[in-house]
């Protein structure tokens, strides 16, 4: 598929069920009925930079924040195994208590689980990268955000866009799975540039694309920026899904916030991932990247209870396995 073609299939709102078809088709020819279960943990709210769109940049000085130590994360992770997860994501802002060693030992002590293991902590060194790759991390999820540098630089001030793709390449490079995608809907972002990400994500290859609609919030400088971008996040993800028909991708948890049946849409559309957050207790609320986040009043076993009777309702089962692309199988710790 060419830029002009993805072009046309993002822009024709006419045609978005024919083509959500078409994606769940190629889902179920290369992935199959499997929906695979990964437990976010969002471990810290703390962020040393200041992105314009979201709720846990460093200038929202309304929000406060926490971080869980060592011994916190790793009950909040034995309890999303306990409820039968195999994959768990570590999500936080740039939160530099987390030394490189203090990483390294947290990934260390959650791989005795015996759980494949995703990181979504941003930029670092890639020193730091290799670090918790040999401590056991088996993916890195770090979305690109947009491939529109200009965009990319007006949104993210003092950051570099050139930066976090050559992030992303380091991570590859180290034998993480790659998991990378974009926010659908950033003011100023056009059609041709989402097109424009989409081949991206192609040529860099990556193994998960989670892509999702920006949702604008209240304490940020985008506050009076639009949020209706749902149907255009799932058209883009089920163009996705036609580019790379045997990758990973979500049904994200910024579409179930826009609409109650968003993430079953999306699993109906060409995902075939879903990651309830296990956070537990008052750290849920103040995760806050955009307002209105689906299920933050709820409790982890609720949520985990709630997705498989979705799920079950859509005539689709829970992945029994890992889940890894391609069927990959996460670093396992020798008892
Ligand atoms: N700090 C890490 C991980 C946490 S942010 C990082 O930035 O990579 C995780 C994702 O939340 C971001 O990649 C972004 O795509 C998304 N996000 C942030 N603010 C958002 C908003 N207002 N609406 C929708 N998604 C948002
Ligand atoms: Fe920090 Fe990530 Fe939010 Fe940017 S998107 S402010 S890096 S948590």
């Amino acid at each position: 598929m060419n830029k002009n073609e993805i072009v046309r299939l993002l822009s024709d709102e006419e045609n978005e069920t024919a083509l959500l078809q078409a994606a769940d088709k190629v889902r179920k020819d290369n992935v199959g009925d499997e929906v695979h279960l990964r437990g976010l943990i969002e471990f810290s709210n703390i962020c040393r930079n200041n992105c314009l769109y979201c709720g846990l940049r460093r200038d929202n000085k309304q929000l406060s924040r926490y971080h869980m130590n060592e011994e916190e994360l790793l009950q909040t992770a034995k309890s999303a195994v306990d409820m039968g997860f195999k994959t768990l994501v570590l999500q936080s802002g740039e939160d530099m208590y987390y030394t490189r060693e203090r990483m390294s030992r947290i990934i260390e002590q959650i791989k005795k689980l015996k759980v494949a293991l995703t990181l979504s902590i941003g930029e670092r060194e890639y020193a730091d990268y290799k670090a918790f790759r040999e401590a056991g991390a088996d993916r890195y999820l770090m979305r690109i955000e947009t491939t529109d540098k200009d965009l990319y630089h007006r949104l993210d001030p003092g950051m570099s866009w050139q930066r976090r793709h050559e992030c992303l390449m380091m991570i590859k490079e180290l034998g993480y799975e790659l998991g990378s995608g974009i926010m659908v809907g950033l003011p100023e972002q056009s059609i041709e540039s989402i097109a424009d990400d989409l081949l991206y994500l192609q040529k860099i290859g990556v193994d998960m694309a989670g892509i999702g609609p920006f949702i604008a919030h209240p304490q940020t400088p985008l506050k009076n920026n639009a949020s209706n971008n749902l149907h255009l996040s799932l058209r883009t993800m089920a163009v996705m899904r036609l580019l790379l028909p045997d990758i990973n991708i979500p049904a994200t948890t910024a579409m179930e916030s826009l609409h109650p049946q968003g993430r079953i849409m999306a699993l109906k559309g060409g995902a075939n991932v879903v990651m309830p957050n296990v956070t537990e207790g008052e750290y849920r609320k103040l995760y806050e990247l955009y307002p209105g986040k689906a299920c933050v009043d709820d409790t982890p076993l609720h949520c985990r209870t709630c997705i498989g009777a979705k799920i079950a309702a859509i005539g689709r089962s829970i992945g029994s396995g890992y889940g890894g692309h391609n069927n990959r199988q996460p670093q396992l710790v020798n008892p």
